[in-house]
């Protein structure tokens, strides 16, 4: 008589929590890269990045395909969260496939040198007279029905907590500083986006003195729900004095099969006090099967890019803060309460 009842409910709540408008997240394989796609629930879209330059339009064209999915046929914001072949070398194919209303970046690149000089001039030929937004922390990306707050820019940081942070991290201390990192990581656009009690954190590729200063003395981020592990899971980034303050749910690794997902990483995150699961773009080789999450978290299983099918993963929320997570590889679908 319970487990019927129990069944009718759960039979009426589904629909009705997902018949509302929801904010889709669709994590795109880029083989290491990051393409992030936020649709909003008006139907706004930002896309972080566009993952790498050439191998035949592959990286356009798996994100052009997730674009069609979503019915987005205009990216609203296209987001680049640093000037790193794996996360701007995609523009110049991109803006074939589909146009682009405003493009955000952190400024001027401060890397020299051939492959920075070529990224620069694919990604400003892309632009062209395009609007160009330089992204500033505590600012705001107008992005319709959610609010998408920078946090990171340049190398520079929010100075006061978020609405509801700004507690001491008792983790402060445990993770020493590293030396200072020059490159284009350290100067990475990173966001905090909200809908409702919905919180998502992608701080790009980040590194690790940066994290630290987001997390100590006190804790300027507050928790999230779920967390896009900065710089692929590398060990270069992600301390477990800002993850495990975060505490997220749900974490998303955009590793490839070979670049990302440091066993380290995955340790740290696998070990964060809310953590739930552990999504992954791709079966991380180095890890092998101790250091992945079970199958059916992990969108694709292929040992080298070039026999990988790039399923990708998407993730849907709802103002209350309940969500859930689609592997399009096998269709593995969880649902995550509202807390
Ligand atoms: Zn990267
Ligand atoms: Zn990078």
């Amino acid at each position: 008589m319970h487990l019927m009842r129990g069944l009718m409910c759960a039979l009426l709540l589904v629909p009705a929590l997902f018949g509302a408008k929801t904010l889709d997240i669709y994590f795109v394989d880029v083989e290491g890269g990051q393409a992030t796609l936020i649709v909003s629930p008006n139907g706004d879209s930002m896309l972080v990045d566009t993952g790498w330059s050439d191998h035949n339009f592959r990286d356009a064209n798996r994100i052009a395909y997730v674009a069609r999915k979503a019915k987005v046929k205009k990216i609203d914001y296209l987001l680049i969260t640093h000037y790193h072949e794996d996360h701007v070398g995609g523009v110049p194919n991109l803006v074939q496939k589909i146009p682009v209303a405003n493009f955000i970046d952190h400024g001027a690149n401060v890397e020299t040198g051939r492959d920075a000089g070529r990224l620069m001039d694919g990604y400003l030929k892309a632009v062209g007279t395009t609007s160009r937004i330089t992204a500033k922390p505590g600012g705001r990306i107008p992005l319709k029905g959610v609010e998408v707050k920078v946090l990171t820019s340049n190398g520079e940081r929010i100075q006061t907590p978020l609405m509801g942070a700004g507690q001491s991290n008792p983790l402060c201390g445990q993770d020493r500083r590293r030396a200072p990192d020059p490159s284009e990581n350290a100067r990475s656009v990173g966001f905090l986006l909200t809908y409702g009690n919905f919180r998502f954190l992608d701080l790009g590729d980040l590194t690790w003195n940066k994290e630290l200063e987001l997390a100590c003395p006190v804790n300027l981020i507050g928790t999230i729900d779920v967390y896009l592990a900065t710089h692929h899971g590398t060990n270069l980034s992600g301390p477990a004095t800002l993850v495990h303050a975060l505490r997220p749910r749900v974490a998303v690794m955009g590793n490839g099969a070979t670049k990302g997902g440091s066993p380290d990483t995955w340790k740290t995150i696998r070990s964060s006090p809310a953590l739930e699961d552990l999504w992954q773009l791709h079966f991380a080789v180095a890890g092998g099967k101790e250091t992945n999450s079970p199958d059916p978290f992990i969108a694709n299983m292929a040992d080298r890019a070039e026999n990988c099918g790039g399923a990708y993963i998407k993730l849907s929320a709802l103002p209350t803060g309940e969500f859930r997570v689609l592997n399009t590889r096998n269709k593995y679908e969880k649902q995550y309460p509202g807390r």
